[in-house]
């Protein structure tokens, strides 16, 4: 079982609320429940992130390499909910990491998202140079740019070569995690630094949908099978980010307040832990 530092504010017994968030390593408080916004482009991402901030989302998740931080911008801008409440996530691709073009990558971002910082600056994969594009966030991050920094699927390996050359504990590790990938070493090695784990495609970019389970628990409930997966996520701790371009479904993801999955059923939803991964192995990837 994950006993990471954001376990803490999602105490399993509680409903938990929209408002839910844990509590990071340096002290600042991130939404526990986020729209992951992979994938919506072509003005798509301009009317997600206005379903999920009418929703009452208060986190979204974008990176350079999705193509959309312009329309997160422009969907924030125009929403009128105060910037301070929002908080945004945005990702360092590997280009500007092997590069050493941090800096300006995070100026490019910044001004696509029509922001002054954001809250969250992530080296996306662990290629070649993460440790120097880190060490330059940490200056971006001194310099108020961006207010947490972290990485994106950085295996422990990864994780402690970091800790050894950096000043900055990551806040977030950003990684693959779902009922079928539970990477217990991962788990185990945020845990241990202290830094919050962030689960991406929470939903198993739909295959959700072919595990009966999920439904099952939520009959009991009257909840659908994407909202018990969500749940079972913030129950277990996890900082989640589902991703949907349809503002019925973002509203129905942000809708898992009101129930709470039982320990059993928790158990039984963790059981189905299979080593299956949806996206790329971060230990053996080439992009
Ligand atoms: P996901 O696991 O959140 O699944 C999304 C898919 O589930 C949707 O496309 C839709 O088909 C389905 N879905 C969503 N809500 C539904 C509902 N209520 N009912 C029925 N079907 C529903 O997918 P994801 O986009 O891979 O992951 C979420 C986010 O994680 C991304 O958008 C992105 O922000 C982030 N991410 C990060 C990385 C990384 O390397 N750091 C990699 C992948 C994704």
């Amino acid at each position: 079982m994950y006993r990471g530092a954001c376990e803490t504010s999602s105490v399993f017994g509680m409903l938990l609320a929209m408002s839910a968030s844990v509590k990071l390593n340096d002290g600042r408080e991130m939404p526990q429940l986020g729209l992951g916004v992979w994938k919506t482009t072509d003005g798509n991402e301009v009317r997600a992130v206005r379903a999920a901030l009418d929703a009452g989302y208060r986190h979204i998740d974008t990176a350079a390499i999705y193509g959309n931080e312009d329309g997160v911008g422009r969907a924030i801008a125009e929403s009128g909910v105060d910037r301070e409440s929002i908080w945004v996530t945005t990702k360092c691709w590997n280009a500007d990491v092997r590069s050493g073009d941090v800096r300006a990558a995070l100026h490019t971002s910044l001004k696509k998202l029509r922001l002054e910082y954001v809250d969250l600056y992530l080296v996306h994969w662990p290629v070649e140079g993460r440790v120097d594009a880190y060490r330059e966030i940490e200056k971006l991050r001194r310099e108020g740019l961006c207010r947490s920094i972290g990485v994106s699927n950085f295996m422990p390996e990864h994780v402690d070569e970091l800790l050894a050359a950096t000043e900055v504990v990551p806040a977030v590790n950003q990684v693959e995690l779902h009922p079928y990938l539970q990477p217990a070493d991962v788990l185990e090695s945020c845990a241990r630094h202290g830094i919050a784990i962030e689960g991406w495609s929470p939903l198993m970019q739909g295959a959700f949908k072919r595990e009966p389970l999920f439904a099952k628990v939520g009959d009991k409930h009257g909840k659908s099978a994407a909202q018990v997966v969500i749940r079972w996520a913030l129950q277990r701790g996890f900082i989640t980010i589902p991703k949907s371009a349809n503002p019925g479904r973002i509203q129905e993801n942000g809708d898992v307040f009101d129930f709470e999955i039982g320990s059993d059923d928790m158990r039984a939803i963790t059981a189905l832990s299979r080593d299956q991964r949806f996206g790329p192995d971060p230990r053996n990837f080439s992009f």
